[in-house]
């Protein structure tokens, strides 16, 4: 007998990275085996050398095909087996093998819009929608639309036996969230990559579209972020560990912002519970700063924090990487 394993893996579509898959029939006795893809139609290699490798680095029941099937997340390998320059994975996993000590925990909240017929879903033909302010947590057919794909998505997550924490309705009409973690940073990244292919896929049976551009709506209408949660074992004991984490962050600032994700400056614009992009600040129960110290941190003098900046097309492996090294390097002096 055999199994389907349909191989997922990220492209190397600039500025943003696309998801892309294709599936392999599998003898029952097998795991599924090192297999390749034609790196010319992914933006990965040239037509005249076109081969690239996929590695499974993670793999889960598939709960859309059910029985034995499986999704077979990869990383990207050149032919020599070296780690292809679109693989951000394999710099995630080198900066977690040298900070593992601290033992590292990421949560990441990815929030994403669903569109239907070319606008965003629950928006009226060429107009639109009562302004936000009912909207998030919301309930009724006035205020929601697409419940039904969240909760299928939900099902698939649960099913798939992902890390899956919570979901919300958004700010704006047609927006979601879905929580991964706490796990470690290969954990949560390589699960929030997977939870977004079973968004898209799950969506696609409903005639819809999930997005995760930073702002769809421009205006008066909340962006689309992806708040890091993070804490190293230091931070779950002790105070000035947080405090140090907040202020090793602002050091770094700059470099931060240029890897959260494509057209970050017109989501982080200090308004619509953002702070600028251009100005680096922290502070409890914030959520007009960069950076938020949840109020039961504050008063349990040790926990996690959250960074608000990266937005809901960021690279998960990239951004826990960063927060990750700065975090961790500052705090051996
Ligand atoms: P918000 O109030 O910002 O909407 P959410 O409930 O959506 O918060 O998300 C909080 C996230 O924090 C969850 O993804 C959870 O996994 C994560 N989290 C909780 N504790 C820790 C911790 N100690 N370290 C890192 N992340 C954590
Ligand atoms: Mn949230
Ligand atoms: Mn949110
Ligand atoms: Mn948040």
């Amino acid at each position: 007998m055999v199994y389907r394993a349909e191989y997922i893996w990220i492209d190397g579509q600039q500025p943003t990275a696309k998801l892309r898959s294709k599936t392999k029939i599998v003898p029952d006795a097998d795991a599924p085996p090192i297999w390749g893809f034609d790196g010319s139609s992914t933006e990965q290699a040239p037509g005249e050398s076109s081969d690239c490798v996929l590695r499974p680095v993670r793999i889960v029941s598939d709960p859309i095909r059910g029985g034995e099937d499986k999704l077979v997340l990869c990383e990207v390998l050149n032919t020599d087996m070296t780690p292809h320059e679109s693989n951000t994975r394999a710099y995630c996993a080198d900066v977690a093998e040298q900070y593992a000590s601290h033992e590292p925990l990421f949560g990441i909240e990815q929030e994403y819009t669903f569109f239907k017929d070319g606008r965003p879903h629950g928006w009226p033909a060429g107009g639109f929608p009562a302004p936000q302010g009912g909207y998030y947590c919301g309930v009724g057919a006035d205020e929601i639309w697409g419940r039904d794909v969240v909760e299928h998505h939900t099902e698939a997550c649960i099913a798939a036996g992902l890390t899956l924490s919570g979901t919300n309705a958004e700010v704006m009409i047609g927006q979601w969230e879905f929580q991964i973690g706490p796990g470690d940073a290969l954990l949560v990244s390589d699960e929030v990559w997977l939870a977004r292919w079973l968004l898209y896929r799950i969506a696609e049976d409903y005639d819809i579209s999930a997005h995760l551009m930073p702002k769809p709506v421009s205006g008066d209408w909340n962006g689309a972020g992806a708040h890091t949660n993070f804490s190293t074992s230091e931070m779950r004991e002790s105070y000035d560990a947080i405090i140090a984490a907040c202020e090793a962050l602002g050091k770094k600032a700059d470099t931060h912002i240029k890897q959260y994700g494509a057209g970050i400056e017109q989501r982080l614009t200090g308004l619509h519970e953002t702070a600028p992009w251009t100005e680096y600040s922290y502070g409890v129960s914030d959520r007009g700063a960069s950076v938020r110290i949840p109020w039961q941190v504050a008063r349990d003098g040790k926990g996690y924090i959250e960074d608000r900046r990266p937005n809901a097309n960021m690279d998960p492996y990239v951004v826990t990487a960063l927060i990750t090294d700065t975090v961790c390097a500052d705090a051996e002096g």
